[in-house]
This record gives structure tokens, C-alpha cells and sequence, in this order.
């Protein structure tokens, strides 16, 4: 495992809800063992390092999907499960509403789910698949839903060692901006 000195510190502040304590509690102790510091602070992986500009993750976000995909997706209907963090601390949870003429990913109903709830911004968004599939990444729709109504959100992806918070547009480069390409009506 490659550690990194002090400079190489991931800047984003801890927000509440964050793990300061690094214990990660519900996940094995030592999964984390290897780039956490007891700082407060945990270095980037290997792969991480790539880009530099992964934050720290949100564990409790990832256990209330976790939790809501444990305990309310049923059969093939609601199979996937998201929550996002606004920035008042507040946790937003959804599921997915399945249907053959295109029914809404988790993602998408959670963005219903907070506005509902008076929450019209989210720092962060994880889902997490039923019968404990994990962390999945949003698909293409959804990443570009995402990018227009939050464009500085980040999501966590991945897994096991290299669970991560990525900002949106790392997961859309290049990315088509819908009002950069109306044609001017005057
Ligand atoms: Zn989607």
C-alpha cells in the first residue's frame, strides 16, 4: 500500500454525517486499515490517485441505501436503491420504479423524493443494488440527469477497495450541455 504524505491530503472538509473517526462502522475494520490515518482525513487509493480529485466517502449515505435496499426492494419492480446527502445534512432515500416503457431509476425518483421534501440541491448520491450487489454506478441517463440538475454532486462508485466519490462531470466528459446548444429565437 502506497501512503501518502500530508500534501497529498484530499481537501474536502468533513461534512456531518462523515466518519471522522474513521471506524466505518458496519464495514470490516480492516478494509479501510490501509489509507486511513486516524486524521480524519483518508488518502486516496492507487486508482484513485489517477485523477486526484476523489473525495472522502460518505459511509453513512452508503449504509441508508444499503439499508433502504435491504428492506424495501421487492421482487422486479424495485430492485435498486439510492440516497443522497443535501447540504443541510439531511438524507434523502429512493427506490427504483421499474417498468418496460422506461419507469424511473433510483437516482431519478430520489430527485422527486428530496424535492418533495423541499430539498432542491444534493452534495452527494450513491446507489446500491438489492440482495447485496453493492455500490452501482449510475447509468447513462441518470449521469446526465444528474450532471444538469446538480452539476457539482458527486457520486460514490465502486467498490471494496476502491470505493470512491467521484464529482459528476469526471463520470460525463465532454459532456452535452442542453442550453449551450439552443438556437437563439430572436
Ligand atoms: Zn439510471
Amino acid at each position: 500500500m502506497i501512503r501518502f504524505g500530508a500534501a497529498n491530503r484530499v481537501p474536502t472538509p468533513h461534512r456531518a454525517g462523515d466518519d471522522p473517526n474513521g471506524n466505518g462502522a458496519g464495514l470490516p475494520t480492516g478494509s479501510r486499515a490501509g489509507n486511513h490515518f486516524g486524521d480524519g482525513f483518508r488518502r486516496p487509493t492507487t486508482a484513485e490517485k489517477t485523477t486526484m480529485r476523489t473525495h472522502d466517502v460518505d459511509h453513512e449515505l452508503i449504509r441508508a441505501a444499503t439499508e433502504v435496499a435491504r428492506t424495501r426492494c421487492r421482487g422486479d419492480n424495485h430492485t435498486v436503491a439510492a440516497a443522497g446527502r443535501a447540504p443541510d445534512g439531511r438524507i434523502v432515500t429512493a427506490v427504483n420504479a421499474h417498468h418496460f416503457t422506461g419507469g424511473p431509476c433510483a437516482e431519478l425518483v430520489l430527485i422527486g423524493t428530496a424535492a418533495a421534501g423541499g430539498v432542491h440541491d444534493l452534495d452527494t448520491i450513491v446507489a446500491v443494488g438489492d440482495r447485496d450487489r453493492g455500490v452501482i454506478p449510475p447509468c447513462g441517463r441518470c449521469r446526465q440527469v444528474l450532471l444538469d440538475y446538480f452539476p457539482a454532486i458527486e457520486v460514490i462508485v465502486g467498490g471494496g477497495d476502491r470505493l470512491r466519490a467521484v464529482p459528476i462531470t469526471d463520470l460525463l466528459p465532454e459532456s452535452y450541455v442542453w442550453a449551450d446548444h439552443q438556437l437563439d429565437p430572436g
